[in-house]
């Protein structure tokens, strides 16, 4: 099988919509629409830092997109078009196979086409990169919290941490570790939820790199702080089941859970219902600048480190 074999078996997609040009040329022809602008984000998957060597292949592919389509979620962004930088250490069909339906069968119902990429030989490492389309002035960002807004994130944290342990055989085997791993290794794009976050979000930020780090982004940016109540924060059954101990660090500075952590007005809560995820208010956005966690009693809680910084 030669490079261009490769491209032409794994890696060539049907036309999607808006795609003037894809796979086979020197670079692809995309229209958007009218009235939309492109948002544009990138991101690396490299094997033994972002995820143990011997994955499944099929959760690497599906692992490369979700994390790109989780930050045009932020953005909220529908996902038009995909391109595709891959480093193998040799050709091995059968990995390939899993990798390549991993990434169509989210692309497929993400409703994102590939439409290029490059193939090159080397340690593995997987580049992705994503453009979705929002209407013009309708995109979310990490700034515009305002003071009295609430903090809200989606469905539970600390599950990718958790599930990282569980993919390195550090928890005990069962059907809890097996819930963790799957968020790991599966994880979820919250698309609707960020389409529905339009014109009633102030604010928001996917949570990649741990709640702690990524509301301090968005509260930074944003110019304003906020108290956020650690025994509000949504946990699972599964991280409690096996990680009780951890749970409440793992929520806070965990990474790779890809929820929303979003700023809007209390009473804008209610309407969010139907986004068909679980949303959770834990703290409120106020005028001192820098991130205050308590417990219920209100006591303050510290937690032993940030975010994930990769040159720190
Ligand atoms: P060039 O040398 O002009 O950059 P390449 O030979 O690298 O082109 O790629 C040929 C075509 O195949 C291009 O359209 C490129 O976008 C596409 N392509 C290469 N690798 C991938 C991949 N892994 N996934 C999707 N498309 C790919
Ligand atoms: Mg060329």
């Amino acid at each position: 099988v030669t490079e261009f074999e490769l491209i032409a078996r794994w890696f060539t997609p049907p036309p999607g919509a808006g795609v003037l040009l894809g796979v086979g040329d020197d670079a692809a022809l995309l229209a958007p629409r009218a009235g939309e602008v492109l948002a544009a984000a990138t991101d690396t998957l490299v094997e033994g830092i972002h995820f143990p060597s011997g994955s499944p292949p099929r959760s690497i592919g599906h692992r490369a997109l979700a994390v790109n389509l989780s930050d045009l979620a932020a953005m909220g962004a529908e996902p038009r078009w995909a391109l595709l930088a891959l480093t193998l250490p040799a050709l091995d069909e059968r990995w390939l196979d899993g990798f390549a339906a991993g990434f169509a069968e989210l692309a497929a119902r993400s409703g994102c086409a590939l439409v290029g990429g490059d193939t090159t030989r080397g340690p593995l490492a997987v580049t992705v990169t994503v453009l979705g389309a929002v209407p013009a002035g309708g995109a979310l960002r990490r700034a515009g919290a305002r003071v009295g807004d609430a903090l809200c994130v989606s469905g539970t944290l600390g599950d990718g941490a958790g599930g990282l342990r569980a993919a390195q055989g550090d928890l005990p085997p069962g059907a809890a570790s097996d819930a963790l791993r799957a968020r790991f290794e599966l994880p979820e794009p919250r698309l609707a939820l960020g389409r529905a976050l339009r014109g009633v979000a102030h604010a928001c930020i996917d949570v990649s790199d741990g709640l702690v780090a990524d509301l301090g982004h968005l509260l930074s940016a944003s110019g304003v702080g906020a108290t956020v109540e650690v025994d509000a924060l949504p946990t699972s059954d599964a991280l409690r089941a096996v990680c009780a101990a951890q749970a409440r660090e793992l929520a806070l500075t965990g990474g790779d859970d890809y929820e929303l952590a979003f700023a809007c007005a209390p009473e804008a809560l209610a309407a969010l219902g139907a986004a068909g995820v679980a949303l959770t208010r834990i703290g409120t956005v106020e005028a001192a600048p820098g991130l205050r966690l308590v417990d219920g009693a209100g006591r303050p809680v510290t937690v032993a480190r940030g975010g994930h910084d990769h040159f720190a």
